[in-house]
């Protein structure tokens, strides 16, 4: 059995030769070598609303820029040129499985059709996933795999976090997440989410009505949270990074806050051979 991860924190780091500046767990990556980042607007090469670490290719930023972008966040985690599985999310529950390297082309398409969530078994392949508002959140179990996760509200009600918890469970051979570590990345807080009665009510139903500020806006970590709470993790293990985007938007893409017009940070991890 692997040994104990340390206690999640997330901190805000330069990485690598750019000016990329990325919460990120170091305590994480000498335990397990699993090296995460929620990255922010910073470090990138887009202009405009993209500007400047834009990671999404189906805005209408110039592609070269996005590749471009996506190769700097690699190069500042120190994982260069590494395969990197970025899924076309949907707003479902999918989860695309990556056993071992050599399966990283097929999860690539795989994850071009449509997935929400990706589970990284195999060493030096990474997976990034875009958000400008949505919930990003990264578990890791005490082997090294991992899972990076899209939840906006229909995936976060939908119960996408628990059931990326599960799989990555059931691959690493545990009944339950108990002793993985969940990291929660910068997105819209209650504050500022405010959604229909109806939606809030259904969040109440799934998760419990402390997550209601009241009766529209709703605590999309404490869905998260709590979803991740059933599938065995412990609230100690839960790390968020308490930012919210739309207040943020100098420092992240807000689709909010932007009126739609925007870029797209990342959550993205990857974990070193050996
Ligand atoms: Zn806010």
């Amino acid at each position: 059995m692997a040994a104990q991860l340390p206690k999640p924190q997330l901190n805000a780091l330069p990485l690598g030769a750019h000016s990329v500046s990325a919460l990120t767990d170091e305590a994480l990556f000498d335990a397990c070598g699993v090296r995460i980042a929620f990255t922010g607007r910073e470090g990138g090469v887009s202009t405009g609303p993209y500007a400047s670490l834009n990671t999404g290719d189906h805005v209408e930023d110039d592609l070269a820029c996005v590749a471009r972008n996506r190769e700097i966040v690699l190069e500042a985690l120190g994982f260069q040129g590494a395969p990197l599985v970025v899924p076309k999310q949907v707003h479902g529950t999918s989860v695309v499985k990556v056993p071992a390297a050599g399966d990283a082309p097929q999860a690539m398409e795989e994850a071009a059709a449509g997935a929400d969530a990706v589970v990284v078994e195999a060493p030096e392949v990474a997976a990034l996933l875009n958000f400008a508002d949505c919930l990003p959140l990264i578990i890791v179990a005490p082997s090294g795999r991992f899972a990076v996760v899209h939840a906006g509200w229909r995936g976060a009600l939908a119960g996408i976090a628990g059931k990326a918890a599960r799989e990555l469970a059931q691959v690493e051979g545990e009944g339950s997440a108990a002793g993985f570590n969940a990291y929660i990345g910068p997105h819209i807080r209650s504050e500022c989410f405010e959604t229909s009665e109806d939606i809030a009510a259904q969040f109440a139903d799934a998760y419990g009505a402390e997550l209601l500020a009241d009766a529209r806006h709703v605590s999309l970590a404490q869905a998260v949270s709590t979803d991740l709470a059933r599938a065995g993790l412990t609230r100690e293990r839960i790390a968020d990074a308490g930012i919210c985007t739309v207040c943020n938007s100098d420092r992240y893409f807000s689709y909010r806050a932007a009126d739609g017009v925007c870029g797209r940070h990342a959550a993205i991890a990857i974990r070193r051979a050996n």
